[in-house]
């Protein structure tokens, strides 16, 4: 280990190894990244906790609602939630994650030191096991599988057979696009409240199914910079994070620097870092009832460098991140009960405010476009945040909402904070400096109205899937089809009608026709004179409907109130120049 980069597919074979020959183990695989790499997850815990696992999560689960008020955290085993690497060239959190995954399989307490003093980095012999009765640890060995593996093979591959710490050797200079991101080079560590890519969408959902009580994100910094773990700068702390999070932070944090001090690794906390925003990893937690910790270490970038504390290896940052993994459950352990308590009455707390606000449901709905609105209700139902649909059309504060095109959110629900940092609007701050978003506005960022009621009338039925809108086509017609252009998915039903072969146009003017009011930009597909039959158009158009989720109308006549079919106000339209791959 520290020797070479661990590529991905290795890492996943070690960790398969070492589930399959330990019983404190169960290794389970939530996905794959768009490289196709596994998303694994790892449950730690004794044996004995293996045998009743699901009732374990489920008293868990129970302390949060109002059911499990009353349920005794004196034996409740505590939950921490541990990833690593979510930026792939960041390399010391997922290496250190094979060392200390080995050592939660392996460790059996004084007896083994001989054994365990000839591996350099298992920091603490003595290690009891039976910790593991009342801890369960989620392990999640990669957090960026893709990145980890691009970033292995750059360092790996210009890794020179006698190691260079000049910074100007190549192997430090790693090439563009780098390893930080994902195949789609998205930095993930942005993702986990909007929820958009394949490796946060497993994430968040093993977060929720278990609603860890501490979440740690080992991260890399400078190459001069020693080793940083929260809390941050107090004065750029989200105001919606109750402050007794931030006190416990700061108690987990001295266990950090007790077990730093004992290896004679600098280190420093309160400083530089935010805890802002809550589409970051060490923030998410936050305002979910746990807390999370976010860890940095001074990065060797490959194996060996020169930086103003003199020589940094692999292997010594490593050290590192292994031994505050140690020191998180260390802490998780010291302050169990304590942070159980915690995570019992932020969310009693939660409940006792919801219950008080006038405002009883936030409307939110774009009424022309189903399939936007839709995106925003798939990023509440991914963090298990209810709605439900609207009863009818209805005008709330002067915005105007359409049944099918609009949700209401009851404030009086258990993820009533999540919901107010996703959509409130903050504008002042404390602190006007920030590491990086101060902003988020989930339904301004959407494009959608919203607004908040004092009631809950128009709430319709609970919505327990994520809605997709119905794409509709009206009987065949002989001479035209229409369709406005409002709806997110509209451009794409447009670019797959041209690539056909397909003549289509768009209105450059509004119109009405048959009743019906067409906005500028309605595309007009004529019947005559294509390439298909008119029965092949409609079975054609059909298929577009539903895959692009809109409505398309077809008409019997080309005269108007405004501009005809025929108009030059129809303008023809061209097939996008690129080519797409069948
Ligand atoms: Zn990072």
């Amino acid at each position: 280990m520290g020797e070479w980069h661990v590529t991905h597919d290795k890492l996943v074979q070690y960790m398969t190894a070492l589930a399959a020959s330990s019983d404190r183990i169960n290794m389970e695989n939530r996905g794959t990244t768009f490289e196709g790499r596994p998303l694994l997850l790892l449950t730690v815990t004794s044996p004995k906790n293996h045998t009743n696992i699901e009732s374990i999560r489920a008293q868990h689960l129970a302390l949060t609602t109002s059911e499990g008020q009353n349920l005794a955290t004196e034996n409740m085993p505590i939950v921490v939630y541990q990833g690593f690497s979510i930026h792939g060239n960041e390399p010391s959190g997922a290496n250190a994650g094979l060392a200390y995954a080995y050592y939660l399989a392996a460790a059996q307490g004084p007896e083994i030191d001989a054994i365990l003093n000839n591996t350099v980095i298992l920091m603490d012999p003595s290690f009891n096991p039976d910790i593991l009765n009342n801890t369960v640890i989620l392990m999640d060995p990669s957090f960026n599988p893709d990145g980890l593996q691009r970033f292995a093979y750059w360092a790996n591959t210009n890794r020179s057979h006698l190691l260079n710490p000049d910074p100007n050797e190549r192997e430090y200079h790693e090439v563009w696009p780098g390893g930080r991101t994902n195949h789609y080079w998205f930095d993930m560590n942005r993702d986990w409240l909007p929820v958009q890519l394949p490796e946060s969408r497993a994430r968040i959902k093993s977060f929720h199914a278990w609603k860890p009580n501490i979440l740690t994100d080992h991260h890399e910094m400078g190459t001069n910079s020693t080793f940083f773990f929260q809390p941050g700068e107090p004065t750029r702390v989200h105001p919606l994070t109750p402050a007794i999070n931030q006190e416990l932070t700061a108690e987990i944090g001295a266990y950090h620097a007790k077990a730093l001090d004992k290896i004679g690794s600098l280190y420093y906390s309160e400083e530089n870092y935010d805890d802002y925003y809550y589409g970051k990893g060490s923030t998410f937690p936050d305002i979910n009832g746990s807390i999370g910790i976010l860890f940095e270490q001074g990065s060797s970038r490959g194996h060996i460098q020169e930086s103003e504390n003199g020589i940094i290896t692999f292997p010594f940052t490593i050290r590192n991140q292994f031994t505050t993994a140690l020191s998180t459950v260390a802490a998780a352990q010291g302050m169990r009960e304590k942070i159980l308590n915690y995570q019992r009455d932020f969310f009693s707390n939660t409940r006792t405010l919801a219950a008080k606000e006038k405002q009883k449901a936030i409307v939110f709905g774009d009424t022309k476009d189903a399939a936007k609105t839709n995106h925003l209700a798939e990023i509440l139902h991914r963090q298990e945040i209810k709605f439900h649909e609207l009863k009818r059309d209805a005008v709330i504060n002067g915005k105007k909402f359409k049944k099918g095109y609009g949700y209401v959110v009851p404030l009086n629900q258990q993820n009533n904070t999540l919901i107010q940092a996703m959509f409130e609007k903050r504008t002042t701050f404390s602190d006007s400096l920030f590491y990086d978003i101060s902003a988020w506005t989930f339904p301004l960022a959407f494009n959608v109205a919203y607004t908040t009621t004092n009631n809950l009338n128009e709430a319709g039925s609970e919505v327990n899937e994520i809605p997709v809108s119905e794409g509709t086509i009206s009987d065949s017609s002989q001479y035209a089809y229409l369709f406005e252009w409002h709806e997110y998915y509209t451009p794409k039903a447009l670019n797959k009608i041209l690539n056909k072969g397909l003549r289509a146009k768009v209105a450059k003017r509004a119109f009405e026709l048959e009743g019906i009011k067409y906005d500028y930009g309605t595309i007009m597909i004529p019947v005559a004179n294509q390439s298909l039959s008119a029965n092949e158009i409609h079975k054609f158009l059909s298929e577009i409907a539903a895959d692009a989720h809109i409505r398309i109308k077809g008409v019997g006549t080309g005269l108007s109130n405004g501009i005809d079919l025929g108009s030059n106000n129809f303008e023809a339209l061209q097939k996008a120049s690129f080519k797409r791959p069948p």
